[in-house]
């Protein structure tokens, strides 16, 4: 049967069209998808889109029918997932860690190792950036079974883009649930102002914000310069690792935005974050629906639910036989719970 997904629902964005794909390649259900990014105001499928559809055409040898520049339904079908080698390239700036995330999920249980290749951006603004991937998505991953260890080879911003990363990938027959309701005291903090092609004063003040607004006790703030980069970029990115994991907070250098309003958005999110006692950022409760999903079960708790995390979980439960609930726990503090359906029981 044909799982139909509308990509205008809630959020209305890339992340409809890249679960689908993911969930469709793990459960062999195929999928037609209209109005895709309906919500945007280029909506349609865009490189990035493009590619993650690509890479996952590739990787489940599946059908793909409307899949091009611009267009707003498509239907795809999958047969098997063949790991193996892959090289995947956006082609313009456009994110390759997303392209990533959408073949990720089939090849953590597949039936032999793989080896990726992804080129575009590493370092975009709205999509997780490549720090963020390897150091807070990917170790609660493979905490759940696979081995999976990911390289920089060059850093893409944008406009420019041309980073490029590789992955190993050894799955594992079974996904391990977890729990990850507390999350303790801040065990390390460091704070990096990435810097390519660019003044170095604007990392430098980027971190006298951070200094004056945001005291955190032992906390290194640094500067690192970028030399591999085909164009000039600035990020800015605050580590807070606790006992279960690292959150990767971010906020990207732009033309027209002052180095002081850059290290603002970092400041009033690792507030945020703090002031919650939750180990779950906003970011990465929308990421963690798919491989809990995959688990049949577990819970998480995060601060109040985004409308991506709120609309994962409704295209997750169109492929999967799960109970995702979400309940206010009171102080900005949601639980997320994933079970098995009652459905899927019947
Ligand atoms: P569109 O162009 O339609 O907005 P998209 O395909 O670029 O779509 P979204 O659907 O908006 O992307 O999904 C963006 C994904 O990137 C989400 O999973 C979100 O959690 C993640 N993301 C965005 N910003 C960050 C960040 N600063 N750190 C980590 N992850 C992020």
């Amino acid at each position: 049967m044909m799982i139909q997904i509308d990509g205008s629902y809630g959020e209305g964005g890339g992340q409809i069209l890249r679960t689908s794909l993911a969930l469709s390649l793990v459960t062999g259900k195929p999928f037609e998808i209209h109005n895709i990014r309906a919500g945007r105001r280029k909506p349609g499928l865009m490189h990035q889109h493009l590619t993650a559809l690509e890479a996952a055409r590739q990787i489940g040898r599946a059908v793909a029918q409307g899949g091009s520049l611009a267009s707003q339904s498509l239907t795809f079908i999958p047969s098997a997932i063949i790991p193996g080698t892959y090289h995947f390239s956006v082609g313009t700036a456009g994110s390759c860690t997303l392209v990533f995330q959408t073949v990720l999920p089939a090849l953590i249980q597949a039936r032999g190792e793989s080896e990726l290749l992804l080129e575009g951006g590493t370092h975009n603004p709205f999509a997780p950036p490549f720090d963020f991937l390897a150091k807070t998505f990917l170790p609660l991953v493979s905490d759940m079974g696979p081995e999976i260890t990911v390289r920089l080879e060059r850093h893409g911003f944008y406009p420019a883009g041309g980073g490029r990363f590789r992955v190993h990938i050894r799955p594992c027959s079974e996904l391990r649930p977890f729990h990850l309701k507390k999350r303790g005291e801040i065990q390390r903090c460091s704070v990096r102002a990435l810097l390519a092609k660019l003044p170095r004063h604007i990392a430098q003040r980027e971190l006298k914000v951070i200094g004056k607004k945001l005291p955190l006790p032992g906390a290194v703030l640094r500067t690192e310069e970028v030399e591999d980069s085909r164009g000039p970029g600035n990020v800015l990115f605050a580590e807070l690792k606790s006992e279960g994991l690292t959150e990767v907070f971010s906020a990207f250098g732009e033309r027209g935005v002052t180095a002081e309003r850059v290290a603002g958005k970092v400041v009033r999110d690792v507030k945020e974050y703090l002031a919650a006692d939750v180990p779950v950022g906003k970011y990465l409760a929308d990421q963690l629906l798919i491989p809990l999903a995959l688990a049949g079960k577990g819970s998480f708790r995060t601060l109040r639910l985004t409308r991506h995390t709120r609309t994962n979980m409704e295209i997750i439960q169109k492929f999967l036989d799960r109970d995702i609930r979400a309940e206010d726990m009171g102080n900005g503090v949601w639980e997320i719970r994933v079970s098995p359906s009652d459905k899927a029981a019947v």
